[in-house]
């Protein structure tokens, strides 16, 4: 029996412990997947506790990715890029990191809502953990431009001078935003968990694919959108599946199908 857990502060919403119950199903693989509250200074003692008890892998969200990506001896290239690590695979004393958020949210804009991303005009909009994990996959498509705006200007110019030589990428404040739509906007910003939109101009929206990393409720951002006429709306929930859907074959091997354990998710 496979033996897997996600830490995380909080943690008890999350909705993986049922998606990897789904995809051991699939693929008959009998798996055990369990949430671990961290105490906000426990995740490195909670994590190798875990490990002892002969753990075979596991999730990390927030806010513990970069303390993941410490605890890691070995990343893969993408995780290392990324400076934040929420998958982890125990291999003997090997604890190898991986990053799949940025892998899962191009399989979801991709393959499951179908959205080519080569030329396209692409606006971040955050400049934390999550854009890290996203930037990378998203310039391996080739987007014409990559915009990154943030509250705090300083740290969107930072991430695309980090990143300037995977592609065309800049940042900026979100007070840069021009009124001219762009393709797709990504709401990388925690601001819907306090109910808020990120204050910028209305008419980037116009026509515009809008989507927004948390998932689970209708967030103040994509109301935003559809009041500013966005052509369509996604929250989450795909990229949430899709990176766990990469994690659990990075752990097992076994590549699970998402459309079914999508629906489920979603209804
Ligand atoms: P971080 O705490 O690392 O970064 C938060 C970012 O949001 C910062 O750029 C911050 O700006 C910005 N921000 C916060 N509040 C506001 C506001 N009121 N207005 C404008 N900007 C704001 O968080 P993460 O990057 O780790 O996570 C971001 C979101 O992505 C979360 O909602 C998370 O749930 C979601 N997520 C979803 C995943 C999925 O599978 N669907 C996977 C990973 C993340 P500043 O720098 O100025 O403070």
């Amino acid at each position: 029996m496979y033996q897997f857990g996600i830490f995380g502060n909080p943690v008890e919403h999350s909705l993986s412990p049922i998606i990897h119950a789904q995809f051991g199903k699939q693929t008959r693989l009998n798996i055990g997947y369990e949430k671990i509250l961290t105490p906000l200074d426990g995740f490195s003692a909670a994590a190798k506790s875990f490990i002892g008890q002969g753990a075979d892998g596991f999730n990390i969200t927030l806010p513990f990715k970069v303390e993941a990506y410490k605890l890691a001896n070995e990343l893969s290239p993408q995780a290392k890029i990324a400076g934040a690590v929420n998958t982890i695979k125990v291999e003997g004393d090997k604890l190898i990191g991986e990053n799949t958020d940025g892998v899962g949210l191009v399989q979801d804009l991709t393959r499951n809502l179908s959205i080519t991303l080569k030329h396209k005009v692409i606006l971040i909009l955050g400049a934390g953990g999550a854009t890290r994990g996203i930037l990378l996959p998203l310039l391996q498509q080739q987007p014409k431009r990559l915009m990154i705006a943030n509250r705090t200007a300083e740290k969107a110019v930072k991430l695309a001078t980090d990143f300037a030589q995977y592609g065309n990428l800049c940042g900026f404040g979100l007070e840069k935003i021009k009124s001219q739509p762009v393709d797709i906007i990504i709401n990388a910003t925690s601001a819907s968990v306090d109910g808020e939109t990120p204050k910028i101009v209305p008419a980037v929206a116009n026509g515009a694919i809008c989507y927004d990393l948390m998932y689970g409720i209708k967030t103040p951002f994509m109301n935003w959108a559809k009041t500013n006429q966005a052509k369509l709306i996604v929250d989450g929930t795909g990229m949430l599946v899709e990176q766990a859907a990469v994690a659990f074959e990075f752990w097992t091997g076994k590549q699970p199908t998402t459309k079914m354990v999508l629906k489920k998710i979603r209804s």
